[in-house]
């Protein structure tokens, strides 16, 4: 058989509280075989842990996002809630999960430039590299997150000789992806928002074909802004692939699904 996959999507956000039951139904009848739910903080990790027990089809991945990962030094100006927790206590118990193969993957994590200034990427590439170390002790893939600090998260990655990485929604220059992607073999999953953003439509057209996967970021990034982003978006993408390098759809449907097994083995 082969599946649609989203392998970056967040229905524990509160978004989904009225018809999460509904859209994860709506993304089997659209044919998708996996969706690899991604935490950032305790609750979310948690909520995705009860999620995957209830549900085959919802693969976990648990990580701290990156302003999450510095949630005990950041202003209290800061534009949004950002909750204190204790980050290494969180660290140890991803850790617990993963080494009990409850886990599909590791993430989000990784560096955010955008909101935060350098003084705080010592405190982000702590954590960055210690979640680095879970995914390679327990051999999990790992899901990054980087907002402007592209080149310094491939340094670290590199310097830790991990193999199984999957950027999420980079926003990178389409030559540093390809490069990363050339060099180290790491994978890049594509929004459902590619549809309209010529970036990721480059990415889809230039990356290594054995390399790309789709997510949506969900409730994020969908094709139609404003509206709510769901798993089943990731149809289009796979469309838009197929468009994009002359495929039949159901031949990228199936190059996405094997790049989904290679990375994540079949789940
Ligand atoms: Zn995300």
């Amino acid at each position: 058989m082969v599946f649609f996959v989203d392998v970056h999507t967040h229905l524990t956000h509160d978004d989904f509280n009225r018809d999460r039951d509904l859209v994860i139904a709506r993304a089997k009848l659209a044919g998708l075989g996996a969706i690899v739910v991604n935490g950032l903080e305790p609750k979310s990790n948690r909520m995705i842990l009860d999620m995957a027990k209830a549900d085959g089809l919802i693969k976990p991945a648990l990580g701290i996002y990156p302003l999450d990962a510095v949630c005990e030094i950041i202003p209290k100006d800061f534009p949004f809630e950002v909750r204190k927790f204790d980050v290494f206590e969180e660290v140890a118990f991803i850790r617990s999960e993963a080494l009990a193969g409850r886990l599909a993957a590791i993430g989000e994590c990784g560096l955010d430039g955008h909101y935060l200034g350098p003084e705080y990427l010592p405190g982000q590439e702590k954590v960055f590299e210690a979640l680095i170390g879970v995914a390679m002790e327990c051999n999990l893939p790992i899901i990054i997150h980087t907002r402007k600090c592209e080149r310094r998260a491939g340094e670290i990655l590199a310097a830790h000789g991990i193999e199984k990485v999957n950027f999420h929604c980079f926003g990178g220059r389409v030559n540093l992806a390809k490069e990363l992607a050339e060099k180290y073999g790491w994978w890049f999953s594509i929004p459902a928002n590619c549809t309209v953003n010529e970036g990721f439509q480059k990415m889809l057209s230039v990356l290594p074909p054995d390399q790309i996967l789709t997510e949506t970021d969900a409730p994020y990034l969908g094709p139609v802004k404003g509206q709510r982003n769901e798993p089943a978006n990731v149809v289009g993408t796979v469309q838009q692939l197929a468009k994009l390098r002359g495929w039949t759809d159901e031949d990228a449907k199936k190059r996405v699904y094997d790049n989904y097994t290679r990375l994540f083995g079949i789940l």
